[in-house]
């Protein structure tokens, strides 16, 4: 039977939630729902991590794929899963692996489409040290009014992006995306906060790797991300230094590989990311991860989709008149909803996980 990769994407965080139980169910998946405490859906719904376990608890290698750790691009990596669940020809699963699917690890961004959870808070900036000082942004402070403004009217807005483009033009493109996406932990009601604790969603990853991969020496990690890169490419990407062996292994694994730290990827380097967070966490295993990033539309078109949402929730109404638009907005920017995309996130992802899997299966 040949499966169309149209059906493995949902309409929303609750559909997507439904179609990752059913295929998680069907091959014989362990799951567990974790329930966000803090927050609720649009229409006052429950929202949890859903964790999919295969393999023996005492595995020594394992394969941790993630989706929704930015919310809104949970459509993408919910698709991936499902698909991969769902695909018969990896059906020959390596009998001592283990496969931990968690599925939208930040719910409340998913349901809502929002990039940050319900303390707009960044997860992939929240991995860091909250008992020492937090590291300082000094770009963003300088743009701050145009990053996060008061309000959307046109005037306002190109204010704003007038402020931008200068930055741009006098320090570089790359400089200007690095000031407002490397993240910062002054501004709660900006962009890119990354918290000023350890969040919900952070907490339990932690735990849910600590625990599930307690026996394991050598661990994958794939965390599924859209809204940088063309349109439906899939780049790979590391934060390993070149001389790093995690960067050699990645590159083993998956061939083309991008480090930020190399400054070789569509994404700035970032602060307190959720893999330095994973790799923290198992001191014990040879760790190999790589954030697989789906391009989808202009990296401009995609931070004012991410903007006017911030103002939305900051200081409008996110259930009121201007609430439609801009939640089309943001959704698209993160997920284009066509034919073509889609197909091309199912084909990377597919390739992907099953290179991983080889892999570890190889050791
Ligand atoms: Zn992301």
């Amino acid at each position: 039977m040949t499966l169309d990769p149209r059906t493995f994407f949902a309409g929303d965080y609750f559909e997507g939630r439904g179609k990752f139980l059913i295929a998680a169910d069907a091959r014989g998946l362990k799951h567990t729902a974790y329930l966000n405490p803090h927050a609720k859906g649009p229409k006052g719904e429950d929202l949890t991590i859903d964790v999919a376990i295969l393999g023996p608890d005492d595995a020594k290698a394992g394969l941790l794929v993630i989706s929704g750790t930015h919310g809104v691009e949970g459509y993408a990596g919910s698709g991936a899963q499902v698909g991969w669940l769902k695909s018969t020809r990896n059906a020959n699963w390596p009998g001592g692996l283990k496969l931990v699917m968690v599925h939208a690890l930040n719910p409340y961004g998913f349901a809502w489409n929002r990039r940050v959870n319900e303390e707009n808070v960044d997860l992939n900036r929240n991995f860091v040290d909250h008992a020492k000082p937090y590291p300082q942004n000094p770009g963003y402070e300088l743009l701050k009014s145009a990053i996060a403004p008061h309000d959307l009217k046109a005037g306002t807005i190109d204010v704003a992006d007038h402020a931008l483009r200068a930055y741009a033009k006098e320090h570089g493109a790359f400089a200007l995306q690095e000031a407002i996406s490397q993240g910062q932990y002054a501004h709660p009601d900006g962009m890119y906060f990354g918290g000023t604790r350890e969040q919900c969603s952070a907490g339990e990853i932690l735990h849910i790797v600590r625990r599930e991969f307690a026996h394991a020496d050598r661990v994958g990690i794939v965390d599924i991300h859209t809204g940088l890169g063309a349109y439906g490419y899939g780049e790979i990407i590391t934060e390993d230094e070149a001389s790093d062996p995690r960067y050699a292994r990645t590159h083993r694994w998956w061939g083309d590989v991008r480090s930020t730290r190399a400054g070789e990827s569509v994404s700035a380097q970032v602060l307190g990311s959720i893999d330095s967070g994973l790799i923290a966490a198992l001191p014990h295993a040879e760790v190999t991860v790589g954030a697989l990033e789906f391009g989808t539309y202009p990296t401009l078109e995609v931070f004012r989709g991410l903007r006017a949402d911030n103002w939305l929730h900051v200081l409008g109404d996110p259930l009121g008149p201007d609430a439609p638009a801009v939640k089309a907005e943001i959704r698209r920017a993160f997920y284009p909803d066509k034919d073509d995309w889609k197909e091309m996130v199912w084909k990377r992802s597919e390739q992907v996980l099953n290179q991983a899997v080889e892999a570890l299966a190889a050791g």
